[in-house]
């Protein structure tokens, strides 16, 4: 089935140099990058596509998300490959050859106690949709139009 995802650049991935490295692992798979664009996200835009978090996690991502880019992401099951390469929250528990576990060890525990940057929320890289109603739901977040 094609499908589009919502596929966000997290700010630690920019500031790191790795958005090519990132786009190309989409790319590789086939998938093709059908919008992109770059934002300096709200408040209210993080605190809407969180909305599953308790609130003072997304006061500590508001800290973390300054500067993102948000792509959207199409190809044949794009939703489920997208959230496989991507791995899981924790770069410590992402299996290595995902994204999150190439370029991350860290545990949301140490980001909550290693403040030493000031910022609070376990860094890893990148967001992708992980259904279809939240793809809905974050692209008009992000894009300002439904889908
Ligand atoms: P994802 O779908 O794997 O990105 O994870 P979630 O939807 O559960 O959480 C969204 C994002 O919030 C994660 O990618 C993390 O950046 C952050 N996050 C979630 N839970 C925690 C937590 O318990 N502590 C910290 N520090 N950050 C969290
Ligand atoms: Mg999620």
């Amino acid at each position: 089935m094609i499908e589009e995802t919502l596929i966000i650049i997290k700010t630690d991935a920019i500031e790191r140099g790795l958005i090519g490295e990132i786009i190309s692992r989409f790319e590789r798979l086939g998938f093709k990058i059908k919008e992109i664009e770059t934002r300096s996200p709200t408040k209210d835009q993080l605190f809407e596509h969180y909305n599953h978090l308790n609130p003072e996690i997304i006061e500590n991502i508001c800290d973390y998300l300054v500067f993102v880019i948000v792509m959207v992401v199409c190809g044949p099951n794009a939703i489920e490959k997208c959230r496989q390469i991507t791995g899981k929250t924790e770069g410590l528990n992402a299996t290595p050859g995902t994204i999150r576990g190439d370029y991350s060890s860290s545990t949301c525990k140490e980001a909550m106690y290693d403040n030493s940057d000031g910022c609070r929320a376990i860094k890893n890289l990148v967001h992708a949709s992980d259904n279809s109603e939240n793809y809905r739901k974050e692209y008009q977040i992000w894009f300002g139009k439904g889908k």
